[in-house]
């Protein structure tokens, strides 16, 4: 039985999907007006490995994550650069893919993004406005009625009253036609120098809050299973979406809420100003960024997870020894001279599968990754401790199997990668710069081609050739 906590119920209860064997899951995604960094790369990794380890439980998974490509900071840098929001978010959102790619965070099945999705949108604070959820105010904002929702407070566990009573802290500069200060803004007009969409209410663009209502309703239905993100989104983000979905649709949104805890940096906040803020990219230059998932992993999702150069070195040298151990196993898997199990090998594998077993109960328990990975370093101690000299190919590649295919339901590889080393990557540049002479040029693409699967980039450039590790 999988148990997941929901952030709704504040407990941890059973999983039983909507629709048996099909999970539907919308993970909020980032705003693109900048390379992604580590804090956000947190709930794409875990919301990932949540996916995969459904999937591995023979789950048909329908995983849905936007990106939020209208918004003020976007149009602050479209402005700066002197250039079209669009091309800032289309900049960042091939930037965001690339990142998603070297974290091994699969595709989402749909990306939306929100400024396709406006006319979903319209019709949504039209069907509000005509339920009497939501009103116009005289400037032409449109804002969500907080008190008409029952609900509201229901996923935060907030005191409204408490909250309203603090209100002039919600008021925003520009929404003080409000009816209540935790009404929310649906639809706001535009401003000079700011893209802009025709609507019934006036030229504008859309608050944050209904895109995503709007993303699940068109590509999971108006019920799913998952909804996702990190805790700072439980409130008002969160909040707000269940408000206008149930408005809405007169059903109930989300069956479970996830949402994972923040990453901050030697027990600090991350922030620019702190000068402790790092993107993926950053770390992707001195690590492989599996050491920057593995490391994320090795924490439970809800907790606080504090990132540090100590910390991280730790987690590169526990991949090592997950790698190392694959490695040998390969090693002694060629070597091996008897081809059927022993006897006491098959004793060994049945006590190797309890540790599948502890690595299937954590993930269970509410996606125990720590526990998970403390699973799979007890196989790896086994497998170096119990593969001998006259070990059977069955044996080791049973073992070696299992271990790859637990560090593959993290999202891991457990496989070590061809390496190159930088001496033979001048001296192909070097041949392949004479088959360019030699008007080889057959010879000098295959060069090329070769180097790139190795995931060697080359650039010609005045100065000669130069080349980076992708
Ligand atoms: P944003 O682009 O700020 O909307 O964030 C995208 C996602 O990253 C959201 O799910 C946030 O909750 C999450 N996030 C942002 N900062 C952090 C952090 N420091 N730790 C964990 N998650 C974060
Ligand atoms: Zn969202």
């Amino acid at each position: 039985m999988m148990k997941v906590y929901n952030t709704l119920s504040g407990k941890k209860e059973e999983f039983v999907p909507i629709e048996e064997g099909k999970v539907s899951m919308y993970v909020c995604g980032p705003t693109v007006y900048n390379l992604i960094h580590i804090g956000n790369a947190r709930p794409m990794i875990v919301f990932d490995t949540v996916r995969r380890y459904m999937e591995h439980r023979g789950y048909d998974v329908n995983y849905v994550s936007n990106f939020t490509d209208v918004d003020d900071k976007i149009i602050k840098k479209a402005n700066e650069e002197g250039t079209d929001p669009s091309v800032i978010s289309e900049r960042y959102i091939a930037e965001c893919k690339k990142d998603m790619e070297a974290l091994h965070v699969k595709p989402a099945t749909t990306h939306p993004k929100a400024t396709c999705e406006i006319d979903g949108m319209i019709e949504m604070i039209q069907t509000l406005i005509d339920k009497g959820h939501a009103y116009v105010a005289e400037d032409g904002t449109v804002y969500f009625k907080t008190r008409s929702f029952p609900g509201y407070g229901k996923l935060s566990h907030k005191n409204l009253d408490d909250l309203r009573s603090g209100g002039r802290s919600l008021l925003v500069s520009g929404e003080e036609q409000k009816q209540d200060p935790l009404d929310f803004v649906l639809w706001k007009p535009k401003k000079e120098g700011e893209p802009f969409w025709e609507s019934p209410w006036c030229e504008g663009r859309p608050g944050w809050h209904i895109e995503c209502s709007v993303m699940s309703k068109k590509y999971l239905g108006e019920e799913i299973d998952i909804h996702a993100g990190g805790e700072d989104l439980i409130f008002p983000h969160h909040e707000n979406e269940i408000a206008q979905s149930e408005a809405a649709n007169g059903k109930p949104f989300a069956k479970y809420w996830m949402h994972n805890g923040f990453l901050n940096i030697d027990n600090k906040k991350m922030s620019k100003s702190l000068g402790n803020f790092f993107t993926v990219r950053d770390i992707s230059e001195k690590y492989d960024l599996q050491v920057l998932r593995f490391f994320m992993l090795s924490a439970h999702y809800r907790s606080p997870l504090n990132f540090s150069a100590e910390l991280m070195e730790a987690a590169k040298n526990g991949l090592e020894r997950i790698v190392t151990c694959v490695s040998n196993l390969n090693f002694l898997l060629e070597k091996a001279q008897t081809q059927e199990l022993s006897a006491d090998e098959e004793k060994a594998l049945a006590q190797a599968k309890e540790f599948v077993t502890k690595f299937d109960e954590a993930m269970d328990d509410d996606f125990n990754t720590a526990d998970a990975i403390s699973a799979i370093f007890e196989l790896v101690k086994f497998a170096n401790t119990s593969v001998g000299e006259g070990a059977s190919q069955a044996f080791i590649r049973a073992l070696k199997e299992e271990i790859v295919e637990l560090m593959d339901i993290c999202g891991l590889t457990a496989e070590r990668r061809q390496e190159i080393l930088d001496s033979e990557i001048e001296s192909l540049i070097q041949e392949r710069q004479d088959a360019r002479k030699a008007k080889n040029f057959a010879r000098a693409d295959e060069i090329r081609d070769l180097l790139a699967g190795k995931g060697i980039i080359l650039e010609d450039t005045r100065e000669g050739v130069k080349w980076k590790r992708a």
